[in-house]
C-alpha cells in the first residue's frame, strides 16, 4: 500500500485481476507509467465486478506496440492512442494519456494530444466517478473527488458542465444513463446544465444515441422514475420527438420481466403514443438493426390487440406473429392491461406450443400437392381451401390427420 503525501493519490488499495496487473507491470518494466482507468475503477470502488479493464499509460502507441511485441496486438485507434493487446484470449485496450483538442461539432475532438501526465488525461473524462485511475505502483489517482462522489451517489461533471456538454453532448445522455444504471443522482449544476444543453443532443450521431437509449432500457424501473416521470424531455429529445405528449409514465416500473424489445415497444407505443409507422421511422432514424426494428414495430402495431384466454384466439395470434412475438405481446399486454388474464392465457399458450398444436397451413398434415392430386386446380382456390382446413383444425372442428383432412376436402368439393 502506498502512503503518499500527495493529496491526489489516496492511500487506497484496490484489487485488480492478474492479467491487467501483468500488462501494467510490463509497461513499468520498460520505464512507463500505467494505470487501470475509468469504469473498472469506478465499479471496483463501488464493490461491483467490472466487465472489462481499460489501461492508460505514458507510453506512446508505437511504444506500446514495442512493449507488447510478443503479444497479439491490434492497432485499434493509433491516431487516438489506442492499441488493443490480447492476453489469455481477452482484449485489453491500452491508451496513451491524452488531452482532447478543441471540439467544433459537439461530438469528437478535432485532434488529440498525448501527454505524460495522468491528471491531464483524467481531466478530459466525463464524470468524477469515471475520472479515477489506479496503479499498483502509484496507488489511486482521484484528482476530482470521484471516490467521495461515489460514496454519496453523485454524478458530477469534471470541470464546467456547460463546457463539457458543449464539447460532447453525448455526455448528457451518459449522465442520465449512469443515473439509471447506478441509481445515482446528478449533482445540481450538472443536472441543470443537462437541461440547458439538451438541444445539443441533436448533434450526436444516431448510433451513439441509440446505444445509450438501449442501455437505459436495461433499468426499466429507474428509467421510468428518473427519465419518464421526472425528465421526459430527455427521451423526447433523444428520440427526436420533442412535441409529443407522454402517457403512462410509470408503466415501465412493471417491466422488469419484459425483454428489451417489449420495453422499447412500451416506450415508443405506450409512453410516447407512436403508431407502428412512427415507431418504425424513429428506429430507422436511430439506426437500429432491422431485426430489432421489425420486432418492436410489430409489437407497437399490435399494442391494442386483446389477448384472451381462449385457445382459438391465441392460435390466431400465433398464426400471425409466431411464438416468440406472441410471448412478447403477452408481456406487453400484462403492462397495458390488454391481456385480461395473463396467467390463464400463458398457461394456454404453453399448452398449445408444448403440444405443437397446429397454427399454420405449413403444419397441416396435407399440403398443396395433396390437394392437386385430389383434383383441385392450383391457384387461389387451393390456398383458400388450405386456410379453411386450418381454421377448422384450429377451432378443433377437425383433426389434423391426413385422412380426415382429405375426407373433408372431398366432402367440400363434392367429389
Ligand atoms: P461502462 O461500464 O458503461 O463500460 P465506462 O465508464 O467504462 O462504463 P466507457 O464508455 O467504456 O464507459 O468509457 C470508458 C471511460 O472513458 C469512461 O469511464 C470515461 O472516463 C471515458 N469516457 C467515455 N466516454 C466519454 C465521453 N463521451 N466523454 C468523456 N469521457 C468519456
Ligand atoms: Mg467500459
Amino acid at each position: 500500500m502506498l502512503l503518499s503525501a500527495d493529496w491526489r493519490r489516496q492511500a487506497m488499495k484496490i484489487e485488480i485481476p492478474e492479467t491487467p496487473s501483468r500488462l501494467i507491470a510490463k509497461l513499468y518494466e520498460f520505464g512507463y507509467k500505467a494505470y487501470v482507468v475509468g469504469g473498472c475503477v469506478r465499479d471496483t470502488v463501488m464493490g461491483r465486478e467490472p466487465h472489462d479493464y481499460d489501461i492508460c499509460t505514458s507510453a506512446r502507441p508505437e511504444e506500446i506496440m514495442r512493449v507488447f511485441r510478443d503479444y497479439h496486438v491490434i492497432p485499434t485507434g493509433l491516431k487516438h492512442g489506442t492499441v488493443t493487446v490480447v492476453s489469455n484470449h481477452e482484449p485489453y485496450e491500452i491508451t496513451t494519456f491524452r488531452i482532447d483538442g478543441s471540439y467544433s461539432d459537439n461530438r469528437r475532438p478535432d485532434y488529440v494530444e498525448f501527454t505524460a501526465d495522468i491528471e491531464k488525461d483524467l481531466s478530459r473524462r466525463d464524470f468524477t466517478m469515471n475520472a479515477m485511475a489506479y496503479s499498483p505502483v502509484e496507488g489511486i489517482a482521484d484528482p476530482f473527488g470521484g471516490a467521495d462522489d461515489i460514496k454519496n451517489g453523485i454524478i458530477r461533471s469534471v470541470g464546467n458542465p456547460d463546457a463539457r456538454f458543449g464539447e460532447d453532448a453525448l455526455r448528457i445522455l451518459r449522465a442520465w444513463r449512469f443515473a439509471c444504471q447506478l441509481g445515482f443522482e446528478l449533482e445540481d449544476k450538472t443536472k441543470k446544465s443537462t437541461y440547458r444543453n439538451m438541444k445539443l443532443i441533436r448533434n450526436v450521431s444516431a448510433e451513439r444515441i441509440r446505444d445509450e437509449l438501449w442501455r437505459m432500457l436495461d433499468y426499466p424501473r429507474r428509467f421510468s422514475v428518473c427519465i419518464l416521470q421526472r425528465n421526459p424531455d430527455i427521451i423526447r429529445t433523444a428520440a427526436g420527438c420533442e412535441e409529443r405528449a407522454l402517457y403512462h409514465p410509470s408503466a415501465l416500473t412493471g417491466a422488469e420481466n419484459c425483454c428489451k424489445t417489449v420495453r422499447m415497444a412500451l416506450m415508443l407505443g405506450y409512453n410516447l403514443g407512436m403508431n407502428a409507422e412512427e415507431a418504425d421511422n424513429t428506429m430507422r432514424r436511430l439506426k437500429f438493426d432491422n431485426g430489432t426494428r421489425r420486432c418492436v414495430t410489430e409489437l407497437v402495431g399490435n399494442i391494442e390487440t386483446e389477448l384472451i384466454p381462449d385457445s382459438y384466439s391465441i392460435k390466431c395470434v400465433l398464426n400471425k406473429m409466431g411464438e416468440a412475438q406472441c410471448r412478447r405481446l403477452l408481456q406487453l399486454g400484462k403492462i397495458t392491461g390488454k391481456c385480461e388474464n395473463p396467467e390463464k392465457t400463458e398457461a394456454l399458450l404453453n399448452r398449445i406450443t408444448g403440444e405443437n398444436q397446429c397454427c399454420r397451413t405449413s403444419e397441416l398434415k396435407i399440403n398443396g400437392r395433396d390437394l392437386i392430386e385430389a383434383g383441385i386446380k392450383p391457384g387461389k382456390e387451393l390456398g383458400d381451401i388450405l386456410n379453411r382446413l386450418l381454421d377448422m383444425v384450429m377451432r378443433k372442428e377437425l383433426e389434423n390427420d391426413r385422412d380426415e383432412l382429405l375426407k373433408e376436402v372431398k366432402h367440400d368439393t363434392n367429389q
